[in-house]
């Protein structure tokens, strides 16, 4: 297989892209331009998820694939605003600290530190995770898709089988094999009832901690200052066009307000965007590719999924590569 057509240029889409073109397909990307997820101005690479602490089995494998990325592409020259600065999980009790500890992989690095200023009082707790850290999201698809050396078709596909993609325009791209990563949007332009969760950050002047913060909102520095944000919204079971309900601006400053003090924090804009749950990756019975539901660990384990997806689409599959 030597073609292949990438439905979608966000972190799924663009990590496809570049790992077929660097195992010799030649590659070209249609994207729509459309409420992409992965333009989250700062996203994090932080394996110790959500108020539970659960830890996916790939995630530290999803941490390092997506270090390695950021790393190579920025020594061949490409601008990727990040920091490897760890990422600090405060705890509001015992419980809590006991429910992370019990999913704590001993091959994570973790110090248990005392609370203390930039975080709020309250605390009781405070895990640091000294390799985690955060990224900008569209400087990454770009170097992604940049590096790739992919044709970028801007438009929508309306339509694809295991060999073609048919634009909206009705011009049709004969191919290899098509991989289609939609994302949130794509999903429901597809007529799929999946669950779409939106979210929201306020756009800051600074960033109030060299470190992410995080526990139900998070705090996070950004290529312009820092970002404060969380997804909030109820799920739903189409993609949503994006919108920041005044109670969902209230519960995220009161949030943001527990983590640290807001004060003299200036917010110089709103990012809105809806993430897919529910994991696809693999082959359907049409023999489409798919990688989408990649929830809220789009950076985590997105260049993960799509380098061990694009070695099945370069090699044209197994009979161990069904849609899971
Ligand atoms: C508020 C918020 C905070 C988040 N924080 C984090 C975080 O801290 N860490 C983390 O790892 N993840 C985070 N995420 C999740 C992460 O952003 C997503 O998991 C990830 O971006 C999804 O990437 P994707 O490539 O699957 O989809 P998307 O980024 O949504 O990209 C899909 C692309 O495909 C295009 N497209 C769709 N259908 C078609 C079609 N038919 N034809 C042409 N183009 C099409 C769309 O226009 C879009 O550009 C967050 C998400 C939100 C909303």
């Amino acid at each position: 297989m030597n073609s292949a057509v990438v439905v979608g240029a966000g972190i799924a889409g663009a990590s496809v892209a570049y790992f077929l073109s660097r195992a010799g397909v030649n590659v070209t990307v249609v994207d729509a331009g459309l409420h992409a997820a992965s333009h989250v101005p700062s996203a994090l690479i932080n394996p110790v998820r959500g108020q539970s602490g659960q830890v996916d089995a790939d995630a530290l494998a999803g941490m390092h694939q997506t270090w390695a990325l950021v790393e190579d592409l920025t020594a061949r020259g490409h601008r990727i605003p990040h920091g490897r600065t760890g990422v600090l999980r405060p705890m509001p009790d015992d419980q809590t600290r006991a429910r992370f500890g019990r999913h704590l992989p001993a091959d994570l690095k973790t110090q248990w530190v005392a609370p203390a200023a930039p975080l709020g009082p309250g605390w009781a707790h405070a895990l640091f995770l000294p390799d985690a850290g955060w990224v900008d999201g569209p400087a990454l698809c770009a170097a992604l898709l940049s590096a790739s050396g992919a044709r970028l078709v801007t438009g929508r596909a309306e339509c694809w089988t295991a060999h073609a993609v048919t634009l909206a325009g009705g011009e049709r791209l004969n191919t290899g094999a098509v991989v289609v990563s939609g994302g949130s949007v794509g999903s429901t332009w597809a007529g799929e009832e999946r669950t779409h969760r939106m979210g929201s950050m306020l756009l800051l002047d600074r960033a109030v901690s060299g470190v992410p913060l995080s526990f139900g909102a998070y705090l996070s520095p950004d290529a312009r200052g820092g970002v404060l944000g969380g997804t909030f919204e109820a799920p739903s079971p189409t993609w949503e066009a994006p919108r920041l309900p005044l109670g969902s601006l209230r519960w995220l400053l009161e949030r943001g307000a527990a983590l640290t003090d807001l004060r003299a924090v200036q917010v110089t804009g709103r990012w809105t965007g809806s993430r897919l749950s529910g994991l696809r990756v693999g082959r359907d019975d049409a023999g489409v590719w798919h990688l989408s539901g990649l929830s809220s660990k789009g950076f985590l384990l997105g260049p993960l999924h799509a380098r061990r997806l694009a070695e099945q689409v370069r090699s044209g599959g197994t009979p161990t590569s069904p849609l899971q």
